[in-house]
């Protein structure tokens, strides 16, 4: 994979593109950000052959029919994709399917582009799998087009990027690398996530968190997952509930239930944060950029709970803490109200 990091770093799209050897580029995108596809197609002039608007929330397999239809129609020979998670999910859809190299251009911090991790929807199913065939050849990030990012969504969408960092520290294959990674990019979210909340074209805030956002995508991309990210994906599956306001609700309480078993990662969280106590300090900096911190908020039924507990004790998977049936009620019960967690509540 090439990376490309930086201002302005748009205008080396047309290297990246010879130096993959295409000519005939499909851009995709979401209707929210056809301008962004526009700039692109302005930028490679007639090496781009469309710009397919239609990418939505969770790599709908109808979707990506549609756009493997438009692509074969143009005889597409390489898809850029420019967008959040959902642009880049369909963009790794086409690939996995056709071998058509990619080359995507992140415009939110969900870390996608740097896996290979490729979550998919049919009939109200969301299935994940992991092929390096859906690692893109070519990442571009230009911190310009983070700038138009709205401030709601840039909170929650940096604390998405965070919850990949704070999971790869205590991963099954956790390393010293991967936690240096982590550390340097949970301070630099932190540090730049409160200034964006007030200061949206702050850009040394957006360079910082774009920065940030990389390396905790480098995280999810190498680590392996626990807790966390299995139950955001059981609730966002569930419930059709928003990514990254799933992730920055549950991300404190996934801590606190977890943290008499991970005392060295709270250590690096603390240092990152700059504080004592990590799951308040989570949801204290969720509060602090304006975040929704109750399940009970984006669209969660209360008797969902119980329903959301019994999918995510079904298949077992690695935690650094045993799960128990009570133990992931009384989480959830906690987040469904919005309840301030400390990682003194299960000790
Ligand atoms: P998103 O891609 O759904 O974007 C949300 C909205 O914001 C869209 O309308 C988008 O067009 C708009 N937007 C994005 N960037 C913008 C910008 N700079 N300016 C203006 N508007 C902008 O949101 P997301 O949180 O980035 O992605 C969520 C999806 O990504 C989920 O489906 C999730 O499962 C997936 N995801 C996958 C991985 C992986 O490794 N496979 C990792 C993280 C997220």
């Amino acid at each position: 994979m090439r990376v490309v990091f930086g201002f302005g770093t748009l205008a080396q799209l047309p290297d990246e593109a010879d130096h993959l050897g295409v000519s005939r580029i499909l851009v995709l995108t979401t209707p929210q950000q056809l301008e962004h596809g526009e700039q692109l197609r302005s930028i490679l002039g007639t090496r781009v052959v469309g710009i397919y608007q239609g990418a939505m929330m969770h790599t709908p397999v109808a979707v990506t029919d549609d756009a493997m239809r438009v692509a074969g129609e143009l005889k597409a020979d390489c898809v850029l994709s420019v967008g959040g998670g959902s642009t880049t999910g369909l963009g790794k859809a086409i690939a996995y399917r056709t071998g058509l190299p990619q080359i995507c251009v992140p415009t939110t911090y969900a870390g996608s582009e740097m896996t290979s991790i490729l979550g998919q929807t049919e009939d109200g199913i969301k299935t994940t799998l992991r092929d390096p065939r859906v690692l893109p050849e070519s990442v571009v990030y230009d911190v310009e087009l983070t700038m138009s990012l709205p401030q709601s969504l840039s909170g929650t969408s940096g604390i998405n990027a965070l919850a990949h960092a704070v999971e790869a520290l205590y991963a099954k294959n956790a390393n010293p690398v991967l936690s240096l990674f982590a550390e340097e990019g949970m301070a630099s979210l932190a540090k730049a996530l409160p200034v964006i909340h007030h200061d949206a074209h702050n850009k040394v805030a957006r360079y910082q968190a774009l920065y940030g956002a990389w390396l905790c995508a480098i995280c999810l991309g190498s680590g392996e997952v626990a807790l966390h990210h299995k139950l955001c994906h059981v609730l966002g599956g569930s419930f059709d509930l928003p990514h990254a306001e799933t992730h920055t609700i549950i991300l404190p309480h996934v801590v606190a239930y977890n943290a008499p078993a991970i005392g060295n990662a709270l250590q690096v969280i603390g240092r990152a944060l700059a504080c004592e106590d990590a799951a308040a300090a989570l949801f204290d900096l969720a509060k602090s950029i304006g975040a929704k911190t109750a399940l009970s908020d984006i669209g969660m039924p209360q008797d969902g709970i119980e329903k959301a507990t019994e999918i995510a004790l079904k298949n077992p998977y690695f935690n650094p803490r045993p799960l128990t049936r009570e133990g992931i009620c009384s989480l959830l019960t906690d987040a469904f109200h919005g309840r301030r967690p400390s990682v003194e509540d299960h000790r």
